[in-house]
């Protein structure tokens, strides 16, 4: 049987129980997630077990990061299962706001992302990341925390908080957590759930290719022709839409000079159907 996770919804009971712990001299994590929790939220609280005294995980679908014709309204929610999970992991607090706890009337300032924010999945999601680092800082400052851990499922978002918090001297410490995968390898995601079985059979495809366009670079290959015969693949494997893939440096994600010793990530954004898979991985 699970143990019975505490969740808090407004921020008085939350600072209750963290003033708690920070009294103790305990050290907090905290794991943001939209929920729908899978293995890969649940592998970065288990690393957030390792690194903290206490973890909380926040549950919110942030709706200023989705854009206008976005999925805000079919994203999947399953909370009585989110919190069994969480508890089976020895999470300690779930933090699940409501929307007008999160943007009470009123409400109007904002964080704007920063250059990593630019391009990518910046250029699809307009506003995307601005609403990211957003809901970000006002995590940070709401839980308080020593460390807060992110994916590197989603390599361009934990890129901008980086960026967050080092221009804006948030003090909390960022640490990416792998990207945890089925065994085909498709990135788990909550939006996996979308597909269809016939999509799903194609979807790992992905991962097939961006891994043997790192290989092909780390070789030696010339980036361009890499990443055209990398398209080729992916629309030959069924995926109807690419939205991008590219080769970066793998800190900024600024466009790479030609040059050895540069560490790179290759990044991808694509389409099966209505659902909009992203991916990544080192060179
Ligand atoms: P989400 O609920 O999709 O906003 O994700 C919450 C956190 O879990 C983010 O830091 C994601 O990068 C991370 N995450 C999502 N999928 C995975 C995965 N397959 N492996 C590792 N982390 C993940």
């Amino acid at each position: 049987m699970s143990e019975i996770i505490k969740v808090v919804r407004n921020l008085r009971d939350l600072r209750k129980a963290t003033s708690k712990w920070r009294q103790r001299g305990q050290t907090i994590a905290l794991v943001p997630t939209m929920g729908a929790l899978h293995a890969g939220h649940l592998a970065l609280v288990k690393l957030a077990r390792k690194k903290a005294d206490k973890v909380v995980v926040s549950i919110f679908v942030n709706p200023t990061q989705f854009g206008p014709d976005e999925d805000l309204s079919r994203y999947p929610r399953d909370e009585a299962g989110d919190l069994i999970k969480l508890a089976d992991a020895d999470a300690n607090l779930v933090w699940a706001p409501a929307v007008e706890e999160m943007y009470p009337e009123g409400f109007s300032v904002g964080v704007r992302a920063g250059s990593a924010a630019k391009d990518l999945d910046g250029a699809f999601r307009p506003n995307h990341f601005d609403g990211v680092a957003t809901v970000c800082t006002k995590l940070f400052n709401q839980v308080t925390p020593d460390i807060a851990i992110f994916g590197e499922k989603d390599y361009q978002q934990l890129t901008v908080l980086r960026q967050v918090v080092r221009d804006l001297n948030t003090p909390v410490k960022l640490i990416g957590g792998p990207t945890k995968r089925d065994t085909d390898g498709l990135a788990l995601s909550s939006r996996n759930a979308y597909l269809s079985e016939a999509e799903r059979r194609i979807a790992p495809a992905l991962y097939a290719v961006i891994s043997s366009l790192a290989e092909d670079v780390a070789n030696g290959a010339d980036v361009p022709t890499g990443i055209s015969n990398a398209k080729r693949k992916l629309i030959a494997a069924g995926f109807a839409r690419i939205d991008y893939i590219e080769v970066r440096d793998a800190e900024t994600l600024a466009v790479p000079p030609a040059a050895d010793g540069w560490a790179l990530r290759v990044l991808a954004a694509v389409w099966l159907g209505k659902t909009r898979l992203i991916d990544n991985v080192a060179v």
